[in-house]
């Protein structure tokens, strides 16, 4: 077997990329810390500036560490190429910028990352693009919002944090009927169990601040492009905003892409275990997962997912007041913002990474003052599970039907 051509995941995520060190042999690609690369001549450098020197100039532009990085993460979602970013927003922002031009028009998710619609409705106006924001798990409402100068479907699926789908074939169809680009922030799933490159995407982003490095200590984004001419595009727009990736990001990142097929099933698995519990606690009222056959896209999920992943949100009957109890009693799982670590994370999104909604919009893309958005992590089921239930036995009890549902 050619060792850059293994078929399962758990293989790909430790294979991945070139070899790590060509000069000594080492295991771990070595961090390049270097601003700046010498060239041999004069002659050297021109050539390098016209691309006829493949070697590195400056780390703006490029750097070893950053650039196998970029081919692992590539190669993991089957795109053309790759760019690290410094950070999930650089990598939305570049996308965004480097895409559009003035006159321009976006549909995207409405329960998209919240910075993503907000720099779309507070600064691309600014330049001329306007931005419409539906709920993509309704086909139908892309249609409805396709204008003649419509160039791009933005679409998050799973969205965050309603844990609700949208069918990416669907998507790229309607992309390329219309000669739209189809972006796709993908950062919930990780290239472990969506690729959606294969549905049709023309780009498909990451904060790989999440899964990708997984261990919460890194704020780093990726762009992987489908082929050379939008590579090239949002290349060019990448080293003009200055957003690149930093050495030691990248290679902290390389390190984290090595356990992620084995994170994301542990860390699925505990998800899995912990929806199935709280869908039967009294105080809760309802749950999103869609690992549950009753999530309204239980099927979609099994169609273009190779699982339901690791974040579930749910609400606690009692509305915000009951949320806000949940998340101040819980012990072992942490209070904040951000997910895909090793450790489960807990946050209220209404009061928290969703504030920069007006109250109507956020509801009505299903962000109600109920909702408590879980990231699953990697310990044992049983110190979750425990955990969750001592802190809903503080809720105070609310009557009413005591049974949840799915949502
Ligand atoms: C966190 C997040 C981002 C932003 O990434 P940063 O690394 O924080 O800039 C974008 N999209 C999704 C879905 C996210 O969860």
């Amino acid at each position: 077997m050619d060792k850059k051509q293994p078929k399962r995941e758990e293989t790909k995520v430790i294979h991945a990329g070139p070899d790590p060190d060509p000069l000594y042999g080492g295991v771990s690609t070595p961090i390049y810390q270097s601003s700046t690369f010498s060239f041999r001549s004069g002659d050297q450098g021109a050539a390098r500036f016209a691309g006829e020197d493949s070697g590195f100039i400056y780390t703006r532009l490029g750097n070893p560490t950053t650039r196998a990085l970029e081919q692992c993460v590539a190669e993991l979602e089957g795109g053309y190429d790759a760019l690290g970013t410094s950070s999930g927003m650089a990598a939305i922002s570049t996308a965004l910028l480097g895409c559009l031009d003035r006159g321009d028009h976006v549909v995207g998710t409405d329960a998209v990352y919240g910075p993503t619609r907000g720099f779309a409705e507070k600064h691309l106006t600014r330049f001329g693009i306007e931005s419409s924001w539906v709920p993509t798990e309704r086909i139908e409402s892309i249609r409805e919002a396709i204008r003649p100068n419509t160039r791009m479907l933005f679409i998050e699926t799973p969205a965050n944090p309603t844990i609700k789908l949208t069918d990416l074939e669907a998507c790229g169809r309607i992309a390329k009927e219309c000669g739209a680009l189809l972006v796709v922030d993908n950062t919930f799933s990780s290239p472990v169990l969506q690729k959606p490159l294969r549905f049709g995407a023309d780009v498909v982003l990451h904060s790989m601040t999440k899964y990708l490095n997984g261990h919460s200590d890194v704020v780093a984004g990726i762009l992987i492009a489908r082929d050379q001419e939008i590579h090239a595009r949002l290349q060019a727009m990448l080293q003009n905003l200055g957003g690149t990736m930093d050495p030691h990001q990248a290679w902290l990142v390389l390190r984290g892409v090595r356990s992620l097929a084995l994170r994301v099933e542990k860390a699925q698995e505990n998800a899995g275990r912990l929806a199935a519990w709280l869908v039967e606690h009294p105080k809760i009222a309802w749950v999103s997962y869609p690992g549950m056959p009753s999530h309204p896209q239980h099927e979609l999920m099994k169609k273009q997912m190779a699982g339901p992943g690791a974040m579930i949100s749910f609400g606690v009957r009692g509305g915000y007041e009951a949320a806000k109890r949940t998340i101040d009693e819980v012990r072992l799982a942490v209070l904040a913002v951000s997910l895909g670590g090793l450790e489960t994370l807990i946050e209220h999104p209404a009061s928290m990474t969703h504030t920069c909604l007006p109250r109507a919009e956020r509801e009505e893309a299903g962000i109600t003052d109920d909702l408590v958005r879980l990231s699953v992590g990697c310990e044992g089921f049983e110190d979750l599970r425990d955990d969750l239930e001592q802190a809903l036995a503080k809720v105070p009890e609310v009557s009413g039907s005591p049974t949840a549902g799915g949502r």
